[in-house]
C-alpha cells in the first residue's frame, strides 16, 4: 500500500527533478558560456585598447617631440638668437634659452658649437644632456631619428630635442631637455583610459618606478607584480598580466628607444581587468538572478505539471489494485481528457467485462440452474460466514437439512421433467410459506434442500422446521396430478454441533436419515445418530455383544380375532436386556441400527427365534401365526427370501405361519426393488402386512398393485378413535378400503373395551393392544394362551355417534 502510493509520487518528484535539473544544467552552461565570452572579450578589447595605447603613447611622445622641435626652430631662427650666437654675445644667448626654455617647460635648454661643445646652459651640469642633444643631432641630420626617444638623465626619463642655428651652414645648436611628467601621463590616461608607469632600470638591475598615473602607494606593488608576471605575456615579451595589490591588470610594456649603452626606459601600459569586467558583473547578476527566478518557475510549472500527470495516473493504480483484487465492483474513473483519460476508459470497459463474466461465472458457479436457489458451494460458502458471524457475535445459526420422501417415486412415474417442476413448486413454496428473509434456502441436490438460519437456537430451528413440515401437508397440484409430498428433516446447530460448514452439513444429513428412518418428521443432530462417532461406536459394539451372548429377548404381543375373540397370533417385538440398563425398548437402539444396518444381524435373530417360537407352538398344538418386523435395510437385501427359506426349513415351519410387518416407507424409499424382494417372499407363501398404515405415503392405488394380505391400523388413529370421532372415521374407512382390496385389516394399539367394541363393529378383523395383552416375553406366551378369556364388551356403551357408524 505504501510502496504503491510512494512510485507516482517518485514519479512526481522525478517528473519535478528532471524538469529542474535540465534548467539547472542549461543555465549553468549558458552562464558559463556567457562569462566565458565575456571574459574573453572583455580581455580581447583590452589587449586592443593596450595596442591602441601603445599607438597612442608612442603618438603622444612624438607630438610631444615635434612640439618642441617646432618650439625650438622658433628660437633658432630667432634673428635676436642668432644674432646674439653670432656675436658671442653669450649672455643674451643664455638668457634667450632661459626665457625659452621657460615657455616651453623644457628644464634644460643648452647652446653647443658646432662641435657640440657646450656654450651656453641654463644648467650648469650639462654634461650627460650635450651627448643627448648630440645624439639627437646626428639622427636628424642623417634622417633616423625616432621621436619617441627617450633619455635617461640623473635618474629621470627626458625627451630630448636639438635644432640647427643655419648661418646659413650650421654654425651651433640648440637642445631642450623636457622631463616626461605628470601630465603626459595624465593625458595618456584621459585619451586610452590606460594607465601609465615609467621604469627604469638601474645599472645593477633593480627596477624602479620614475613616474606614473597610478597613485603612489601602488609603485611598490607594481614594481613587485612587474618581476613576476602572472603570465599571458603570450611569447612576445610584450603582454603580460599583473596582479597588483590583488587587482588583476593586463599589462603592456613598451621598451622606448634610448641612449645607446644605457638601460632603455620601459613604459608599462595598464588596464585594469577587474575594472573592465566591472560593467559585465550587472549583466551576470541579472543573469544569476533570471536563472533563480527560472528555477523557481520551472520548480513550481514542473511541480503543477508533475502532480497533474501523477494524480491521474495514481488514481488508476488505485483502480488497477482494487481490479487486481478483484474487486470489480468499483468504477474506474479518471477526470482526465488525455491519453491516461483514455487508458482508463479501456480500464472500465474491461472491469465491466470481467464484472459480468465474474457475475456469469458466479451464477453458474454458485447457483443451481434448476431452482434459481443458491447450490451447495455458495451453501457451504454462506455458512462458513454465518460460522465466522458466530465467532464474533456468539450468535448461535442452525442448519436444517432436508430430504424429500418418494419424490424419487415421482421421478419415475411421472417423469424428469414433471419432477423437476415439483422441485421449482417446492421451492417456491418453502420460501413463500416456512421461511423468513433471512434465511437461506438452497438446493443442494436432486430433492435434497438445506436452509440455513442465521441467528437461531435449537428451539427456533424447530419452529422452522415445523413450518416447512406444515408446507408439505397441502399437496402439490401440477397439470391434473396431484402430489403428495413429505420431507424428512435433520437438523444442526452451530456451535454445539460444530464449528465447520462441513461437519455441520454432514451431521445434519445424519439427523436426517434417522429422521426419515424413525419417520420422526424432524430429528435434532445427537452424537447417538452418529455412526461414525465415539459413542455410537461404542453402542455398535455393545449390541453386537449383546446378540452374541443372548442379552436379546423375544417379547410376543398377541393378536386376537375380532369376531370370535380368539388367539390367532403375536407380533415379535425384540427387547435388549441391558446387564446396567435394564430392559432396553426397541426405539432406543432399532433406529440406530437401522442407520449402521446392524438391523440385518437383530431381524435374523428375531426370525431364527420366531421361526423356533413357531415349531414350538405347533408342537404344542397351537395353530398361531408369528409377526416378525423388516426394516427398509432388510427389505434392499437381495439375499432375504433366501435366508428365511433356510430358516423355515431348519425349523419346519410352514411359510404361512410367518408374517412380515413392512411400513410404507420403506417400501417408498426403493419401491421397485422393495416390490421385487415382496413378491419373491410372497410366492413363497409367507404372509405379508403393511404397518403403521396411515401415517406415510397413501397411495392407496399403488398399494393395490402390492402383494400384501394384511394392513396394520396405526396406533395414533387407534389408541383415540373411541373418543376423537375423526380417528374412529379413518379407521372406519380404512377397513372399508383394506376389505375392497381384499386385505385383512389389523388394529393395533387397542387400549380399552370400548376400542375394542367400536372396532368389532367396524368390522374390524384383528386387534393387538394393551387392552389385551402387552408386550411379554416368548416363555410366557404359551401360559397366556392357554388362559385368555376374550372379554365381555355387550355392556360397553358407545356414545351415538359413535354408535351410529357400526
Ligand atoms: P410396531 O411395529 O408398531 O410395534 C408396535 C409397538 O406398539 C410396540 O412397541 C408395542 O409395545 C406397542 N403397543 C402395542 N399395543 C399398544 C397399546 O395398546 N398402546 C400403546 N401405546 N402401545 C402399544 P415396541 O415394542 O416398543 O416397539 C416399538 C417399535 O420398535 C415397533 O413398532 C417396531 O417398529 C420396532 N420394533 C420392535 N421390535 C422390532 C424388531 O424385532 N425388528 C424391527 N425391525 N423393529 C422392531
Ligand atoms: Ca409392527
Ligand atoms: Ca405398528
Amino acid at each position: 500500500m505504501l510502496s504503491s502510493i510512494l512510485v507516482p509520487k517518485r514519479l512526481q518528484a522525478r517528473i519535478v527533478a528532471v524538469y529542474l535539473g535540465l534548467l539547472v544544467v542549461i543555465q549553468a552552461a549558458s552562464y558559463w558560456f556567457i562569462e566565458d565570452s565575456v571574459d574573453r572579450n572583455a580581455r580581447a578589447s583590452i589587449r586592443t585598447e593596450l595596442n591602441t595605447g601603445e599607438k597612442v603613447f608612442i603618438r603622444l611622445l612624438q607630438q610631444n617631440t615635434y612640439n618642441l622641435e617646432q618650439a625650438t626652430r622658433v628660437l633658432a631662427a630667432d634673428y635676436g638668437f642668432r644674432d646674439a650666437v653670432a656675436s658671442g654675445d653669450r649672455e643674451t644667448v643664455l638668457s634667450a634659452l632661459s626665457n625659452h626654455g621657460g615657455r616651453i617647460n623644457a628644464s634644460i635648454a643648452i647652446y653647443t658649437d658646432e662641435q657640440f661643445e657646450p656654450v651656453a646652459s641654463t644648467e650648469r651640469a650639462a654634461g650627460p644632456f650635450v651627448g643627448a642633444v648630440q645624439r639627437y643631432a646626428r639622427q636628424s641630420l642623417s634622417g633616423g631619428m625616432q621621436a619617441n626617444q627617450v633619455e635617461v638623465i640623473n635618474g629621470q626619463p627626458y625627451q630630448i630635442v636639438a635644432v640647427p642655428v643655419k648661418a646659413p651652414q650650421v654654425i651651433g645648436w640648440v637642445g631642450m631637455g623636457f622631463p616626461i611628467g605628470d601630465k603626459l601621463l595624465k593625458d595618456m590616461h584621459s585619451l586610452s583610459g590606460l594607465d601609465v608607469v615609467m621604469l627604469l632600470r638601474s645599472p645593477r638591475g633593480d627596477w624602479a618606478v620614475s613616474q606614473s598615473s597610478l597613485t603612489k602607494e601602488r609603485w611598490n606593488p607594481v614594481i613587485k607584480a612587474w618581476q613576476t608576471p602572472d603570465g599571458g605575456a603570450s611569447g612576445d615579451g610584450v603582454n603580460l598580466t599583473l596582479t597588483i595589490a590583488g587587482d588583476e591588470f593586463s599589462g603592456h610594456q613598451l621598451v622606448l628607444p634610448g641612449a645607446p649603452g644605457q638601460p632603455p626606459v620601459t613604459a608599462l601600459l595598464l588596464r585594469s581587468v577587474d575594472q573592465a569586467l566591472a560593467p559585465y558583473g550587472q549583466l551576470k547578476l541579472t543573469l544569476l538572478l533570471l536563472t533563480a527566478l527560472g528555477v523557481a518557475a520551472f520548480g513550481v510549472g514542473g511541480y503543477i505539471t508533475a502532480r497533474r500527470i501523477t494524480t491521474p495516473i495514481r488514481m488508476l493504480a488505485g483502480s488497477a489494485r482494487r481490479l487486481e483484487r478483484g474487486d470489480y465492483g468499483a468504477e474506474v474513473r479518471v477526470p482526465s481528457q488525455d491519453e491516461i483519460g483514455d487508458l482508463a476508459q479501456s480500464f472500465e470497459t474491461m472491469r465491466q467485462a470481467i464484472q459480468a463474466r465474474e457475475g456469469e461465472i458466479r451464477r453458474l458457479a454458485y447457483q443451481d440452474a434448476l431452482t434459481d436457489l443458491p447450490n451447495r458451494e455458495q451453501f457451504r460458502h454462506d455458512l462458513r460466514q454465518a460460522i465466522e458471524r458466530h465467532h464474533d457475535d456468539g450468535q448461535p445459526c442452525a442448519v436444517l437439512l432436508l430430504d424429500m420422501d418418494r419424490f424419487k417415486h415421482v421421478n419415475d412415474v411421472l417423469g424428469h421433467r414433471f419432477g423437476d417442476r415439483v422441485l421449482r413448486a417446492v421451492a417456491e413454496r418453502l420460501r413463500g410459506h416456512a421461511l423468513a428473509a433471512p434465511d437461506i434456502l438452497a438446493r443442494l441436490s436432486g430433492d435434497e434442500f438445506a436452509v440455513l438460519l442465521p441467528a437461531t437456537d435449537a428451539a427456533a430451528a424447530k419452529e422452522v422446521a415445523a413450518r416447512v413440515q406444515a408446507s408439505f401437508e397441502k399437496p402439490i397440484t401440477l397439470d391434473d396430478h396431484t402430489v403428495d409430498l413429505g420431507a424428512g428433516i435433520g437438523i444442526a446447530l452451530c456451535p454445539d454441533h460444530g464449528l465447520e460448514a462441513d461437519a455441520l452439513l454432514s451431521r445434519a444429513e445424519v439427523a436426517m436419515y434417522a429422521a426419515k428412518q424413525q419417520q420422526a418428521g424432524t430429528v435434532v443432530y445427537h452424537p447417538g445418530l452418529d455412526s461414525s462417532s465415539e459413542e455410537s461406536l461404542t453402542l455398535l459394539s455393545e449390541l453386537r455383544y449383546a446378540v452374541d451372548h443372548e442379552q436379546m429377548r423375544l417379547y410376543l404381543q398377541p393378536k386376537i380375532n375380532l369376531s370370535t375373540g380368539t388367539v390367532i397370533g403375536a407380533e415379535a417385538l425384540v427387547r435388549w436386556e441391558h446387564p446396567e440398563r435394564g430392559l432396553v425398548p426397541p426405539m432406543k437402539f432399532i433406529p440406530f441400527a437401522e442407520q449402521t444396518g446392524f438391523v440385518r444381524v437383530l431381524t435374523a435373530w428375531m426370525i431364527g427365534q420366531s421361526a423356533r417360537m413357531c415349531a414350538q407352538l405347533t408342537a404344542e398344538g397351537f395353530d398361531l401365526k408369528l409377526s416378525v418386523n423388516l426394516s427398509t435395510r432388510d427389505l434392499m437385501d437381495q439375499e432375504l427370501p433366501a435366508k428365511l427359506e433356510r430358516v423355515l426349513n431348519q425349523h419346519g415351519v410352514n411359510p404361512g405361519s410367518l408374517v412380515l410387518e413392512i411400513t410404507e416407507s420403506a417400501i417408498m424409499d426403493d419401491p421397485q426393488r422393495a416390490m421385487q424382494t415382496l413378491e419373491r417372499l410372497h410366492a413363497m407363501g409367507i404372509k405379508l402386512s403393511i404397518d403403521d398404515f396411515g401415517t406415510g405415503y397413501s397411495s392407496l392405488a399403488y398399494l393395490k398393485r402390492l402383494p400384501v394380505d394384511e394392513l396394520k391400523i396405526d396406533k395414533s388413529f387407534v389408541m383415540s378413535m373411541e373418543s376423537d370421532l375423526q380417528d374412529a372415521k379413518i379407521v372406519r374407512s380404512t377397513v372399508d378400503l383394506a376389505h375392497n382390496l381384499g386385505l385383512t385389516v389389523v388394529a393395533e394399539g387397542v387400549e380399552n373395551a370400548k376400542s375394542w367394541k367400536l372396532l368389532a363393529g367396524l368390522s374390524c378383523d384383528e386387534a393387538q393392544g394393551y387392552f389385551i395383552a402387552r408386550p411379554m416375553p416368548a416363555s410366557q406366551f404359551i401360559h397366556w394362551v392357554k388362559h385368555w378369556v376374550p372379554p365381555d364388551t355387550t355392556h360397553e356403551w358407545l356414545s351415538t355417534e359413535f354408535a351410529a357408524m357400526i
